[in-house]
Parts: structure tokens; sequence; C-alpha cells
């Protein structure tokens, strides 16, 4: 079993002092400072030894992944951070720049605040669940909304508090129970965060285990969405409850259920240490399913070849790729984003490159207010160019499986900056009338 490093943690209070970083120029580190100052910063020290070449910083991708960029915030933004932060201005007059900033970063993309929270018994809206597709309910539990290391391109900061309580685990758990006991159509249950595998194995028990109790007979899986497996693999391996949470894996699987592991794997480096082998080695040896997804990111993995070894190195060490997704219309999109023609020949390059073992990966798809939807073609139709699209999860069950057509735009970046080719696209109405009704769980009106 690899030796794990010291658990120890980075932020932009160690921006100066951390010895790699040396070869960065005061300047530089100065501009860090300014974007850690408004998006998280937190990074460990196997990312940090592990993961990050230093002979090829700043464009080494896991170093763009995990450490501050500079264009990460617009240019009046960034220089009025900086700024401040040179002078050496007072904390308050830096968090209130820095709030206002973070507030015009859209910061809860695509209704999910307002149509994806469902209601409890009496009516009331429940904070830590999202009920978007008929089958699978999104559970965000409180105790795992931080990570072992924050991806620049993510937004979740909003939610990133982190709280390790055993009683609020289990009052939040009891909700989550009440709610699937009165909803039948549920078959699977998505644990996401943050990252649910900071949490300790007694607190995740508190969570899993009532899942598995009587009245439940509908849940068939239960998922877990982490990134533990690239930032932290010794959760899998030599933490001290590391063989509690394999225990755990196999309880769900007795129970006659499906454990499924969502991976957050986003770039080959992050799967060919000997930690991160032996993590998903174990992972698998539980019994668990290993399901791999990670967006298409500029200056991390916005090319087919790495997408190619990516796929390509999950399936030989026995886990599935899944999704590709689209980079989400929040946070420090500018930077990151790619445009939706662009994301799509990337894909369909690296999967013609693979074999079929990996094309049950699904891509590049948004996950977007109508559902979520993935770029099938890009080609013309009628003589017009267009791009073809298609509903893999919708709000409404009856969406999914269908095409439909926006025009052609090879910046377009998002859904919401198509415009529809030829009709108007078939859930556009239906759509609409979910927003202004706040009604958008069509099959609970049946
Ligand atoms: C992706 C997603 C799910 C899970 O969808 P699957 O296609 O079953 O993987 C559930 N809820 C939301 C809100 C999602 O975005
Ligand atoms: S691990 Fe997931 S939730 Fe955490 S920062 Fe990365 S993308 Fe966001």
């Amino acid at each position: 079993m690899p030796n794990a490093p010291q658990l120890r943690f980075y932020t932009a209070r160690d921006i100066d002092s951390l010895p790699q970083l040396q070869a960065l120029t005061a300047e530089q580190r100065l501009d860090m400072k300014a974007v850690a100052a408004v998006l998280p910063f937190r990074v460990n020290q196997y990312v940090i030894d592990q993961l990050i070449d230093w002979s090829n910083i700043p464009s080494d991708p896991i170093f763009q992944l995990t450490f501050p960029q500079r264009g990460m915030l617009s240019e009046p933004n960034f220089k009025l951070m900086r700024e401040l932060i040179a002078k050496g201005a007072p904390q308050p007059e830096i968090k209130t720049a820095a709030e206002k900033i973070q507030r015009s970063l859209n910061p809860h993309p695509s209704g999910q605040i307002n149509l994806n929270v469902p209601l409890d018994a009496q009516g009331k809206r429940i904070p830590g669940m999202q009920h978007k597709y008929r089958e699978t309910v999104l559970f965000f539990p409180m105790a795992g909304q931080t990570c072992h290391s924050y991806c620049q391109y993510c937004f979740r900061w909003a939610q990133f508090v982190g709280l390790q309580d055993l009683k609020f685990a289990a009052r939040e758990a009891e909700q989550l129970v009440e709610y699937l006991k009165r909803h039948k159509e549920v078959t699977s249950v998505l644990f996401t965060g943050g990252d649910p595998m900071v949490m300790g194995a007694p607190v995740l028990r508190r969570y899993l285990e009532p899942l598995l109790g009587k009245g439940l007979e509908h849940i068939q899986s239960i998922r877990i969405g982490t990134k533990a497996p690239a930032y932290w693999p010794y959760r899998y391996t030599s933490d001290a409850d590391a063989d509690d949470v394999l225990r755990l894996h196999e309880q769900v699987q007795a129970s006659g259920r499906t454990m499924a592991l969502m991976v957050h794997y986003c770039h080959p480096r992050e799967l060919q240490t000997e930690a991160a082998q032996a993590a998903l080695k174990r992972m698998r040896d539980s019994g668990a399913e290993v399901r791999c997804q990670a967006p298409l990111i500029r200056h991390i993995n916005d090319n087919a070849e790495t997408w190619r070894e990516l796929w390509d190195l999950e399936v030989r060490l026995g886990a599935h790729p899944y999704y590709m997704f689209v980079e989400r219309d929040t946070g420090a999109r500018g930077y990151f984003e790619v445009p939706l023609v662009k994301a799509y020949e990337i894909y369909s390059q690296a999967y013609r490159a693979v074999t079929g073992l990996a094309r049950t990966v699904r891509g590049p798809v948004m996950s977007c207010m109508p559902g979520k939807v993935v770029v099938d073609d890009v080609t013309e139709y009628g003589g017009e160019p267009v791009i073809v699209l298609k509903m893999i999860q919708g709000r409404n069950p009856e969406w999914v499986n269908r095409t439909f057509l926006a025009r052609r735009d090879d910046n377009a970046t998002w859904l919401d900056q198509l415009k529809p080719a030829g009709k108007p696209w078939f859930f556009g109405d239906e759509l609409q009338q979910m927003i202004e009704s706040g009604n958008a769980r069509p099959w609970e009106n049946v």
C-alpha cells in the first residue's frame, strides 16, 4: 500500500511561502492572491507532490486545475482586487469587494434553487436536496460541502462550509428517507457536494444506512459523486477509516442495490500514480461500480488526445467512462469554457480513437435548465448549417431521447446562446410554463 503524505492543505495565505511557487515572480504571486481573494483556493500535499509537474508551470494542466489563474477574473475585477491586495487594504474592504464580484458570477445556475428543491409533506422546501429528474434524487449532505482540493473551474464555493456533525447528519438523513418513502418513482439517490468523501465513515454511515431500511425497496442504486480518488486516493487505502468506507460499499451491495461511485477524473495524470491505481482497485474490489465523468475545460483537457488517454486508462483499470460535460455557465467560465462546436470535435475525435469498451461515454453534455442536452452532430439540414442536440435527461421524462436543431454558431458555449433552426424547440412552451408556475415536476401531476 502506498504511504500517504501528510494531510496538509494550502490556501491563499500560503501563496508566498510555498516553495514550489518561488519559481514564479512576486508579481505573478500577487496575481494569484488577487484571484484567490474572490474564488476559493485550497490544495493538498498529494496534489502538490504527485500530480503537478512543477517544471511546466503555469501551463501544467493540474496546476491550472487547482491554482488560481489571472484570466479567471475579468480585467476590471482583476485590477480592482490586485490593487486592494497590493496596497494591503483592510480585510473587510477586500471581503466586500470580493463578495460583490462573487454575486455577479451566477452562483446558482440552471434553476437549481427555484425549480429543483423539493417539498416535504407539509409543503416546506427541503434544502439539502434536488429532484429534477423523475428517477434520481440529488442529496447534498451538509457534512460533505467541502473538497480535498478545489477545482478552479468549480463554483460550488457558495456551499463550501463543511460541518462534521453526527446529529445533524441523522436529522438530514431522516428528511431524505421521509421524502423517498413518499416518492416511489425515485430509484436512485445520488450523494453529491462538495465532495461527500470528505466525510468520515461514521458520518457517511449515518446517511447511507437508513436508505437500506424498510419501505425503501424502490431504491435500486445509491451513488456517490466524488473527486477523492483523484485528489486524495488514500481515502480508499490508508486513511484510518478506509476499510470502513469499503465495508459500507459492501453493505449497500449486499442489500441488493448497486453501489455506484461517480468519480470525477479530468486528466489521465490523476490515474497514473500508484496511490490512485491502488485506490481504484480497492473501490472495485468492494463491489462498487465505478463510472467516470468530467467537464471539458480549456487549459486543462481541451484536446482529443488527453480524453482518449483518459478513457483508455479508465477502461484498462476497470472503470466506465460516463459523461463528458460542458463547463457550466457560472463562475470563471470565461477562462475555462470551450465552444460547443469545438467540444463536439474534440469529443468525436477522442471517441473515434477508442474501442467500444470506452464508448459508454456520452457527451459533450450541458446540464442546463430543461435537462441534460448532448451535442449530437454538427452538420447541415435543408441547406442550413445546424447543431443537432439531443435531450438525454429532461424535467419532463417524455422529452428524453428527442432531438432538436439549433442554427450553427461556432462561438456559442451554452444552450441559451443558441437559436432554433426551423421550428421552435419542442420543449419551449412547457418549460416556460414550469418556470412561471414554479411547478417543474410534471410526473407528480398525473
Ligand atoms: C446528471 C444529473 C442526475 C443524474 O442523471 P443520470 O443521467 O441518471 O446520471 C440527477 N440529477 C441532476 C440534477 C443531474 O444533473
Ligand atoms: S471536487 Fe467537485 S465540488 Fe469540489 S471543487 Fe472540484 S468540481 Fe467542485
